[in-house]
């Protein structure tokens, strides 16, 4: 059995109305861990564990971090996280919720995948959070069940950090004959790194990120998401934290459902109407999730950006 759930595919009355178009969520927010992650993660783990490993590691504090730990825990196999000390409170308690032992080491991001690199034996299982080509045949699955159902759209709305789902969402529409269904590629300014290698054509290192959408925050994006653009359509648009957070807030008022601002910015594009939609009738966006915001943290953002 997969670690991740089958998610309801439903269509928006609000964002169909304020479009003029159909739209339909792919509710990734509703999976165990928070988010879609765990289509990838959990695919990638149970690979690992089968082919040997005794104990799974990762670095993130994010929702990365916790598709590992949940994997691990539903496995009953062990799991490390070294995260840095900037991540939450929240994130931490999350992870040791799942069971996960936490190791806060380092200022930064940097820090902490170095010593968790470092840790990984050979009876262990180091899992990347977006550049793995296990975790893109995971997240494919999100598209076979779209197709399964019967939904057939002309356009894909996501989010892109580092690409990874972005690298699964393509994988799935060409296995499923869809190659032709063209990709609505969603960052905010602060975390444009797809933009950024998009332009140049090679994946580029951003010097920094800044950002509410902390699960955008990768500096580069994997290779691989740069090779889709070079041979599927992939329309590359930027919106605000602001945009981002607003869409959250509306989000939860139509649908009852709490997303991170990483999903928030694929939700703007909809909430927007934004032009890249106006050839598109039929609009799916994957509701990606995030288990890291809370309402009280959304609100914040709300009033300060
Ligand atoms: C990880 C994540 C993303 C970005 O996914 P990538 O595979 O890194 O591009 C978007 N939204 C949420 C909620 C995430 O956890």
């Amino acid at each position: 059995m997969p670690l991740h759930i089958e998610t309801p595919l439903i269509p928006s009355r609000q964002l169909s109305e304020i479009t003029g178009r159909s739209i339909w969520l792919k509710m990734d927010a509703l999976q165990a861990p928070g988010s879609f992650k765990i289509r990838g993660i959990g695919h990638a783990c149970t690979e690992y564990v089968s082919r040997g490993a005794r104990r799974l590691v990762s670095s993130s504090g994010g929702n990365a971090g916790l598709a590992v730990a949940y994997a691990g825990r539903s496995m009953g196999v062990p799991v490390t996280v070294v995260v840095p000390h900037t991540t939450s409170e929240r994130a931490r308690e999350l992870l040791r919720l799942e069971n996960a032992e936490v190791i806060v080491h380092g200022a930064g991001w940097q820090e902490a995948n170095e010593l968790a690199l470092s840790m990984v034996g050979p009876t262990d299982a180091f899992l990347h959070p977006f550049d793995d080509p296990l975790l893109w045949q995971g997240h494919a699955t999100v598209i076979d069940e779209v197709a399964r159902m019967g939904l057939i759209p002309d356009a894909v709305v996501l989010s892109v950090g580092g690409g990874g789902l972005l690298s699964g969402v393509a994988e799935g529409l060409h296995r499923n004959g869809w190659s032709h269904i063209p990709i609505i590629a969603v960052e905010t300014h602060g975390a444009a790194s797809f933009r950024a290698a998009a332009t140049a054509g090679h994946a580029v290192q951003l010097d920094s990120i800044n950002s509410v959408a902390t699960s955008l925050g990768a500096k580069r994006v994997c290779d691989q998401a740069v090779e889709w653009a070079g041979k599927h359509t992939i329309h590359s648009i930027l919106v605000s934290d602001k945009d981002a957070v607003d869409a959250c807030e509306r989000f939860l008022a139509d649908h009852r459902v709490l997303v991170e601002p990483a999903c928030g910015a694929s939700l703007a594009v909809a909430y927007d109407n934004a032009p890249v939609l106006a050839p598109f009738k039929t609009v799916l966006v994957i509701v990606c999730g995030g288990a890291t915001a809370t309402v009280a943290q959304l609100r914040q953002w709300a009033q300060t950006l």
